[in-house]
């Protein structure tokens, strides 16, 4: 296929099978795009739906994401994970409102240079909501060149992915580009998937060296294996008499930036000083069952334990931290896991087998 028989081929598909009606594409604005971009990064269309409305309506503008606590952006993304992507769009909201008037501009090249924004997602920025003429490479769009190429080698190479790109760059039509971004996009995440790709209802199929050779599942090639480090933690649960835990908020950079979290220790031992630090005196405790969470570098083992506190609940005299009301939660960003011990704690307590 020539690249603008590869262009129709795709928007003929794109006009009859495309996706039409995800809430980003309706009252298109690049912040609009853009949110729904980054939490599509590591987050399936399913999933993000939801996620995307309530975002929306709590920070409809750029102006009123700039505007926003950091602990109110964090909330909203709690559950999606991967939260310097949060981080990083509150960052870019400020920069945006505080040196570009208000305006994304319309240039890819600036775009990348914004927080959180690499090349692909300011890519998808420009052609989706400004109609320019940007290629793109996120996870599908990868896919579904490396197959239609029979392109050989991870495409986290750099030579890899530098193909790859002239590729995106050559394919990409001179018009109607946003429809042909969407329509790559949903090709990858409907038709080419990762397992038993559609290949009978491709537009591509004819030209695809992948699908020529039966070779589909060999691209693109997967990264060379390592295994994760593990690491372990202890987390206590220290319940109040109101049914309240004691948080504190991580350092705003490093592992949950400036999400709440359970204070992490090494073993039972140090329980005591932490009660000592917050002057509390604890009373029965239980394990609850253990919690494994994997980040992109390694796995920590999570030890839980639901300690109560049998003295008066004291207020907390530190800054950074807090007492946690179960039945009441306050708006704050929780790390997934933390979220899921608190949870466990409070069906813990509701059964009332410590009491
Ligand atoms: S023919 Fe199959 S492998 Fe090739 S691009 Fe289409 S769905 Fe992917």
């Amino acid at each position: 296929m020539t690249p603008e028989q590869f262009g129709a081929a795709v928007l003929d598909w794109y006009d009859r099978h495309g996706r039409k009606d995800l809430p980003w594409q309706q009252g298109i604005t690049p912040y609009r795009v853009w949110v729904s971009e980054i939490m599509l990064q590591q987050t399936q269309v399913g999933t993000v739906l939801d996620y995307f409305d309530r975002f929306m309506a709590a920070l409809p503008t750029v102006q009123s994401l700039a505007a926003a606590e950091e602990d109110e952006v964090l909330h909203l993304w709690t559950g999606l994970g991967y939260y310097s992507r949060a981080r990083n769009l509150h960052k870019t909201a400020k920069i945006v409102v505080e040196r570009h008037d208000g305006e994304f501009p319309r240039d890819v090249e600036q775009l990348a240079e914004l927080p959180g924004i690499g090349r692909s997602t300011a890519g998808a920025i420009a052609s989706l909501s400004m109609g320019l003429r940007a290629p793109i490479l996120d996870g599908n769009v990868k896919r579904v060149l490396a197959r239609y190429l029979a392109q050989e080698g991870y495409p986290g190479e750099p030579r890899v992915a530098r193909q790859l790109w002239e590729a995106a760059e050559r394919f990409t039509p001179f018009e109607r580009v946003n429809h042909y971004t969407q329509a790559m996009m949903d090709l990858g995440a409907t038709l080419c998937t990762r397992s038993k790709p559609s290949c009978l209802l491709c537009p591509l199929r004819s030209g695809c060296r992948a699908n020529l050779l039966g070779r589909e599942s060999d691209f693109p090639a997967a990264k060379p294996r390592k295994s994760l480090p593990q690491k372990r933690t202890l987390m206590p649960l220290l319940a109040n008499r109101e049914g309240a835990i004691l948080l504190y908020r991580r350092p705003s950079s490093g592992l949950w930036g400036g999400l709440w979290s359970l204070p992490e220790l090494d073993d039972l031992e140090a329980l005591a000083p932490l009660a000592a630090q917050h002057a509390l005196r604890l009373g029965e405790r239980r394990e609850l069952p253990g919690l494994t969470h994997t980040f992109s570098h390694f796995q920590l083992a999570i030890e839980p334990w639901l300690v109560r506190v049998d003295s008066a609940a004291p207020g907390v005299a530190e800054a950074d931290w807090l007492w946690y009301n179960l039945a009441t939660p306050p708006r704050l960003g929780l790390a997934a896991p933390v979220k899921k011990l608190l949870k466990r704690a409070a069906d813990e307590l509701n059964a009332g087998e410590m009491s």
